[in-house]
């Protein structure tokens, strides 16, 4: 999976509004990919910090 289609998907996947499909593919890179999970720490600030607790609580 490119890097470009991950970015796309980031805001989705911060939002948490994507499908669980895409949320599989989107996880499976962060793990191997620390650009882009860079990227999305980064998004994860710019949202709700209460959201953001609750998403790290579920997962
Ligand atoms: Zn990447």
């Amino acid at each position: 999976m490119k890097c470009e289609v991950i970015r796309d998907l980031l805001p989705v996947y911060v939002e948490n509004v994507c499908s669980c499909e895409t949320r599989k593919i989107v996880e499976e890179h962060l793990e191997v990919c620390v650009q882009c999970r860079t990227e999305y720490e980064e998004m994860k600030k710019n949202i709700l910090p209460g959201k953001r607790y609750i998403m790290m609580k579920r997962r």
